[in-house]
């Protein structure tokens, strides 16, 4: 698939009309072209889908934004759901303006409101993280299911661990597992959609293939969906919940829990100290115990005193590491912010909050030095970005004035090959002796013409002779 020129009006953006399910109705695929070009979009699960096609409009609405062009939906979406698009769009093209607004086509037949009550299953998004974890604790009683998207990984062992470790837990805490695989999130990099975007259309689209089971689902939120700290991302307590139809409600969940509270709370559960995972960098696809988000968890729970009863991470926190931590992002550094005033209200870990001191010291060094350093790159980013494709047009257009000239070259080489072919025959139809009698008589016409006179005679003779001509039959 090819992404299309920005600055080309698109004739038609995506056309999802058509909807295969297979007979066990656990694979489900959605055909879709884009002007001219066709993909599939493909969702699978060890449950049985639901029969709406309310799932096309998250999964299509980004990448007709970016392109700019309608999206036309299969028919029978959800009412509810088409009445929140203009809303879900006003958000995105205010967090960034490469996401236009667009009409949102429903297909036939016309939209429906509910046609069954909303199943009784209650989902709970879930990646095995401490946000995750937190929201299936304090929910635990409520949720039924567990709702795992695969990791997008070639690694079979990330992918076999991530699997392992979800199956452990529902098996634990009692919950069914619903498994969902789906190529959404392939598609989008192709599209180059970000992931920081797409992430949110990705879970809502693979939630509402499943509204047969669950009619309420937990989107839990992260750091960056604190309500002091809201940072445009995908899932979002603005977005999440526009996505609900009749029959399935999106909560995004805990946006007034810090981080840190929710690393305290967590670890006083065993099947989150068990299981708990925030990266897949380390053997095996495990935790690594150096990565920032690595260290961001040890802290977490260090400042709760409760480190040592994580068994997924190292119970030893390197200094030197949270040091050298890179601070100069803004969420990194709320992250940092948040785990310092942790460790210096617990009254412990001296070192370590002096390490974590250092650490967001260089880090605003950085930021002060570098000033709008961030938001200048992004810019001229962006413009870089427009000069390419407005050169990719051009050379569009010059592959095609090259191939008319190529064909235009060609046929004046067949002209000149057909004059070089007659001038030919043309001098083959004399004999030698003609050609010297021409050669003879052009040159007694050129000595008369020199004679005083002679021109105004020859112009006689002409006219006696073109007369003489017309009077005969
Ligand atoms: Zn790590």
């Amino acid at each position: 698939m090819q992404s299309r020129l920005r600055g080309e009006a698109p004739q038609s953006g995506p056309d999802a009309t058509e909807i295969t399910r297979s007979p066990s109705e656990r694979e489900v695929s959605l055909a879709t072209t884009f002007g001219d070009e066709e993909f599939g979009l493909s969702y699978t699960s060890n449950e049985r889908f639901d029969g709406s096609p309310d799932f096309a409009l998250p999964a299509l609405l980004l990448p007709a934004m970016k392109l700019g062009a309608p999206l036309t939906l299969p028919g029978g979406v959800s009412r509810r759901l088409l009445a929140s698009a203009g809303q879900v769009q006003d958000v995105f093209n205010m967090w960034e303006s490469i996401f236009g607004k667009i009409e949102v086509r429903p297909g036939e037949p016309s939209p429906r409101a509910a046609t069954a009550p909303p199943a009784s299953g209650v989902g709970c998004v879930f990646g095995g993280g401490v946000d995750s974890f937190h929201t299936l604790m304090r929910h635990n009683e409520e949720i039924t299911h567990l709702l795992y998207l695969h990791l997008d990984t070639d690694d079979p062992q990330v992918r076999e661990r991530a699997e392992r470790r979800v199956r452990e837990v529902a098996r634990l805490t009692g919950k069914a597992l619903i498994e969902v695989d789906t190529n959404l999130r392939q598609v989008y990099r192709e599209w180059r959609i970000s992931w920081k975007f797409g992430h949110g259309p990705w879970i809502a689209s693979a939630a509402l293939l499943l509204q047969n089971l669950l009619g309420k689902v937990y989107v839990p939120g992260s750091t960056t969906s604190n309500y002091d700290n809201l940072r445009p991302q995908g899932t979002h307590p603005i977005l999440d919940p526009l996505w609900s139809t009749e029959r399935l409600a999106f909560h995004h969940d805990g946006c007034e829990v810090r981080r840190v509270v929710k690393a305290e709370e967590i670890s006083s559960w065993d099947v989150a100290m068990e299981w708990l995972q925030v990266c897949n960098h380390g053997q095996g696809g495990g935790n690594c115990g150096r990565c920032p988000k690595c260290l961001r968890t040890m802290v977490n729970l260090q400042a709760a005193g409760t480190l040592e009863r994580c068994r997924t991470l190292p119970h030893e926190i390197d200094l030197d590491a949270v040091r050298s931590l890179d601070l100069s992002e803004y969420s990194e550094s709320y992250f940092a912010r948040e785990n310092l005033r942790a460790l210096e209200s617990s009254g412990r870990n001296e070192a370590l909050a002096a390490a974590l001191r250092a650490a967001l010291d260089r880090g605003a060094a950085i930021i002060a030095h570098s000033g709008y350093k961030e938001e200048r790159l992004e810019h001229r980013l962006k413009k870089h970005l427009r000069d390419i494709e407005r050169l990719q047009g051009r050379i569009e257009r010059l592959h095609e004035r090259n191939r008319s000239l190529r064909e235009r070259n060609g046929s004046l080489q067949e002209r000149a090959r057909k004059l070089r072919e007659r001038n030919q025959r043309l001098s083959s139809a004399f004999s030698g002796r003609e050609r010297l009698r021409y050669a003879l008589a052009d040159g007694i016409v050129e000595r008369v013409r020199r004679l005083p006179g002679s021109g105004r005679a020859l112009k006689l003779a002409v006219r006696l002779l073109q007369k003489g001509e017309k009077r005969s039959p």
